[in-house]
């Protein structure tokens, strides 16, 4: 089953989505997301923790 992370999920007004068979594929385009499209050069802890929490199966 595929998971799926939506920017909007996570508190950001974004209509970006990262769908992917695992959690770690999701961050990687969820790291770049957040670098290309929101210029963090990384992602916080505390939004870490929302993106783990609101990322669920499709
Ligand atoms: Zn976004």
């Amino acid at each position: 089953m595929a998971k799926v992370l939506r920017c909007r999920e996570v508190g950001v007004d974004c209509d970006f989505e990262a769908k992917g068979d695992s959690v770690e594929e999701i961050m990687r385009q969820a790291e770049k997301h957040a670098k290309e499209d929101h210029g963090m050069d990384s992602i916080p802890p505390e939004l870490l923790e929302k993106v783990n929490k609101a990322i669920h199966d499709e």
